[in-house]
């Protein structure tokens, strides 16, 4: 997805196109706003414009190719930077992802020391064919332990040819040492009236896939597209969310759906506060594998299968 495809975060996607015409692009940015902002997903599109050689390899002889395209061109699309960026397998790419502990797969995630030394050695090398590499860090405020200070280190001799994208939901959540040295972009919460209309499409497919089963789920999801893929993902994690208040008895006044608290309470009877929890969490991990561009398809099918269909 190119930078002007992104339609609801205005001031954020403008701050970006002027770094790229006035070829002023920052050593570090943090992209600071809530979780289906659209942070990665600009983030991704920021580094495709980076990462794009436009139609310039073919005079690439010997040397890595340097940016013989217009600063602030957007993306082609076509070269093998775009191709490349777009399938996130670009090798001038890095994406990092808090993970569990190495011993216990169920822990609490974080970005640990190691992927930040990780980083910083993958930051020293020269880029492999782009003329910049690029970190992007989703969850940064999962740094954990020596981790933000170790990053604090990169961040103060900054390497060359790398810009770092901190993704995080409130700048404060990492140290102000850290994010002082960062560009920030603000994210607004997307519009609330997307998020309703969103809503509505979520619990209609929800519906239908109930009554009819299998079949209807795999051709309503056959041609979906990633943005609003990440609408219904959104959707569903707050209704599972909705859900748990529900059952613990919350008052309506705190579900996202409030308007709809007495037909949540008599839903929130059939499932169990583990089987709640465990559909939050494949909400979250959907989420993220549209963020490494697993086809929004499959991504869906998982959540409906789990939630329409109890199967997965
Ligand atoms: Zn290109």
């Amino acid at each position: 997805m190119a930078l002007d495809a992104i339609r609801d975060q205005p001031r954020a996607v403008a701050l970006l196109r002027r770094a790229l015409a006035t070829d002023r692009v920052a050593h570090a940015y943090a992209f600071v706003g809530p979780t289906g902002a659209g942070r990665m997903t600009t983030a991704l599109a920021f580094a495709q414009a980076l990462l794009c050689t436009g139609g310039r390899e073919a005079g690439a002889v010997g040397g890595w190719p340097e940016p013989r395209r217009e600063a602030g061109a957007p993306p082609c699309g076509r070269c093998q930077g775009c191709r490349l960026a777009a399938a996130r397998v670009h090798p001038d790419l890095h994406l990092i992802a808090p993970t569990p502990p190495e011993t216990n797969p169920k822990g609490a995630r974080a970005i640990r020391i190691d992927a930040i030394r990780g980083l910083e050695r993958q930051a020293a090398l020269r880029p492999v064919m782009a003329p910049r590499k690029l970190f992007v860090l989703d969850e940064a405020e999962r740094m954990t332990g020596e981790a933000p200070q170790a990053f604090l280190k990169t961040l103060e001799e900054p390497p060359a040819a790398t810009v770092l994208i901190l993704v995080l939901p409130r700048a404060r959540a990492l140290p102000a040492t850290v994010i002082s040295r960062c560009q920030v972009v603000r994210f607004e919460p997307r519009s609330a009236e997307a998020a309703v209309v969103a809503r509505a499409r979520a619990r209609t497919l929800l519906a239908e896939v109930r009554a009819e089963g299998a079949d209807l789920m795999f051709s309503r999801t056959e041609r979906l597209d990633r943005e609003t893929a990440e609408g219904l993902v959104d959707a569903y994690w707050l209704l599972c969310r909705d859900l748990v208040l529900a059952k613990a008895g919350a008052p309506a006044l705190l579900l996202a759906d409030a308007a709809r608290a007495v037909e949540l309470a008599r839903e929130a009877e059939a499932w169990t506060l583990d089987e709640l929890l465990q559909s939050i969490d494949l909400c979250r991990q959907a989420r993220q594998a549209l963020a490494r561009n697993v086809a929004p398809r499959l991504t869906l099918e998982v959540i409906l299968s789990r939630l329409a269909l109890r199967a997965a």
